[in-house]
């Protein structure tokens, strides 16, 4: 393990809380020190308050900062001597503890300090780092964890029985480090918890935590337990329909729809395949603070209800034993290890999905490595209840506000690059879904760049092209739940007497054939849509009020509006709803060029802003408004409406 410590970087870092944010960031730019908000680190800092006062402080981690994207608002400072006062009670209540440290802040609107806070208050040293390492939480999780720990630290660190994290941990610390320390102690280890290092010096304590980390890395070398065979090849597809099919059971376990992240690398693929994964997937997590996160226990194979039979059984026989009254948390599984779909992680959102899944690829390399070294013994399933169901959580959980309106659902989108598909990807976003984007044109790829959006480039003339990004999409996300039917072209005024075969051809092709290929091929999908699957076309005015001169394209819309009405009779049954919009006057989209705009009001004898309308509202209709309504007829709103058309064109006398 090396140290990332950079002179020139760290001159742009001011003062003790500038180097305590820049080595903060130091040790969760590495995965195996810290994922996802794990880990904590503090300064103690003496500032003069609003008369004139030296107070000593302790600047400490808040809750909901990560310490990759830490910075000084992330470090609430709460009065020294307080804490250090508060780690000589008997006893002190998480809700007590959090009031004191809350009541304690030298500003009412910085975030609560973590609540290791005192632990980091009792150690006499100006910098303080805490993290979770891999190799550690490995060594102490196997049989004799102590006795190799010592052997590799010597007298250099101050050792703890595992104990909870909150005020009985801050205290046994204070006690076994005021017992334990000599002229040698640079750390202390937390056994099946962490490890903090410390110092004077915001370097030197940073880099006691990459050295004590480094040791037992070395310690696992030297055990010829370091290298890892993956002897399974990774599988680059995988059956999209089970996988939907997995995640309305996870759905319906849960009461909320799930995305899904299925992880096929060799690594998964040959952890999933161990003939020993029973076994060694259900002990429990690699430290107490992932169960938050992944629950206590992976899920193995597809069977979702025995899994809640257990969970159930666990929350029964754990709970009788708590103080207070503790509310069931949802059954669903969050990891499940599956021979054919790999490690899939179940999430309320794509980013929770993935954080999982981070977490657990580094949970099956340690379970690995622990399994080399004697064999992995994770903690007690009370030990792991006792967190799992802690009050400070607890109370998280009934706080919790009202989910975004599409939270853990999918959208497939076409013609998602530009103008009302890509107002829809936004208006899908904005609601919470994650999105397949498709569109023909390949910046499509990069134009969202972020995780809750895959683009894909697919000709939707193609079927070969069509039905696989369908499934790619499905693959990607754990299925379908909405389905934007948007791709269309325009070619422009042609009349009857004039149109080529090959040019109805090609707009039938493309606005109606591929609606066909998209409606059958993600039908499979929208079946197993937790919420029910539903579809929005875009039809056309021209469908309700055609003119002369586009009859490819108003035929094309007018058969696609019929198209969906027989998929809602087709369909209604298995809980879709499909309905119809009827844009008109939308000029915000590449069609309508400023030059095409100019000339067509020229031609009504109007100016581009009288143009643009031109309808009974008198009102300009935008590709974020059809995208809005789109958004909605999927939401419950229009819950109890199927085969409907709605125009949004501002009124329209002939359609009227
Ligand atoms: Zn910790």
């Amino acid at each position: 393990m090396k140290s990332l410590w950079d002179d020139n970087e760290a001159k742009q870092y001011e003062g003790d809380l500038g180097l305590r944010v820049y080595t903060s960031r130091l040790l969760g730019r590495d995965t195996s020190l810290v994922l996802h908000g794990g880990g904590n680190t503090s300064v103690k800092v003496t500032e003069k308050n609003i008369v004139g006062e030296e107070q000593r402080l302790l600047c400490v981690k808040g809750s909901g900062w990560d310490l990759e994207t830490i910075d000084t608002p992330g470090f609430p400072a709460v009065e020294l001597s307080h804490l250090i006062k508060l780690a000589e009670l008997e006893t002190l209540s998480d809700p007590q503890m959090v009031n004191e440290l809350r009541t304690h802040m030298t500003n009412a609107s910085a975030p609560t300090p973590s609540v290791e806070a005192i632990l980091h208050a009792t150690l006499p040293y100006k910098f303080v780092d805490h993290t979770h390492a891999d190799a550690v939480v490995t060594i102490t999780n196997t049989p004799g964890g102590l006795e190799k720990i010592k052997q590799i630290y010597g007298d250099k660190v101050v050792y703890i029985p595992y104990i909870m994290p909150g005020f009985d941990l801050a205290r046994l610390c204070a006690i076994e480090f005021e017992k334990q320390r000599n002229d040698n102690t640079i750390g202390m280890v937390l056994m099946n918890h962490g490890i903090f290092s410390f110092a004077d010096d915001a370097k030197q304590s940073y880099e006691r935590m990459i050295t004590l980390v480094g040791m037992a890395e070395d310690y696992i070398q030297s055990q010829s337990a370091w290298e890892l065979n993956y002897d399974i090849s990774a599988k680059d597809d995988c059956d999209a329909i089970a996988l939907a099919d997995l995640r309305l059971n996870v759905s319906r376990a849960g009461g909320f729809p799930v995305i899904l992240r299925s992880q096929r690398d060799n690594k998964a693929m040959s952890f999933c395949n161990r003939s020993d994964v029973a076994k060694i997937s259900q002990q429990g997590p690699a430290t107490p603070d992932h169960v938050i996160r992944t629950k206590r226990l992976p899920l193995i194979g597809r069977d979702v209800d025995a899994y809640v039979n257990a969970y159930k059984a666990y929350f029964e026989t754990n709970s009788a034993n708590a103080r207070e009254t503790k509310t069931m948390l949802d059954t669903a599984p969050r990891v499940i290890l599956d021979k054919e779909l790999g490690m899939i992680t179940a999430g309320k959102s794509t980013k929770e999905a993935n954080i999982i899944a981070d977490i657990y690829d580094h949970t099956m390399d340690i379970i690995a490595r622990a399994e080399l070294m004697g064999g992995w013994h994770a903690l007690s399933a009370q030990d792991i209840f006792d967190m799992e169901y802690w009050d400070l959580e607890q109370a998280k959980l009934r706080k919790g506000g009202k989910p975004a309106a599409f939270q853990g659902e999918i959208a497939l989108i076409t013609g998602a690059a530009s103008g009302i598909g890509k107002a829809c990807v936004e208006s899908m976003l904005a609601r919470g879904a994650a999105v397949v984007a498709l569109d023909i044109n390949p910046a499509v790829e990069t134009l969202f760049n972020r995780a809750d959006v895959l683009g894909i480039s697919c000709d939707v003339a193609d079927d070969g092209q069509l039905t696989n990004a369908i499934k790619q999409g499905a693959a990607h996300f754990g299925g379908i739940d909405m389905l934007v039917l948007n791709a269309g072209i325009f070619p422009g005024g042609c009349k009857i007497s004039e149109l080529s075969s090959e040019e109805w051809r090609k707009v039938m092709n493309i606005n109606l054939d591929a609606n066909l290929v998209l409606l059958r091929e993600v039908y499979p999908f929208l079946k197993l849509a937790p919420n029910g699957g539903r579809v929005v076309a875009m039809g056309s005015k021209n469908f309700l009020a055609p003119g002369p001169g586009a009859i490819a394209y108003s035929a094309s819309k007018a058969a696609l509006t019929q198209m969906t009405r027989v998929a809602a009779l087709e369909w209604g049954g298995e809980n879709i709803r499909i309905n119809t919009l009827h844009p008109d006057c939308v000029f915000d989209t590449s069609i309508w060029t400023d030059e095409v705009l100019a000339a067509r009001a020229k031609h009504y004898g109007l100016s581009v802003d009288e143009y643009k309308r031109k309808n009974i509202l008198k009102t300009e209709v935008t590709s974020h408004d059809v995208a809005e309504l789109t958004a909605e007829l999927c939401g419950p709103l229009f819950a109890k409406t199927t085969a409907a058309q709605l125009p949004i064109d501002g009124g329209n006398e002939r359609v009227i």
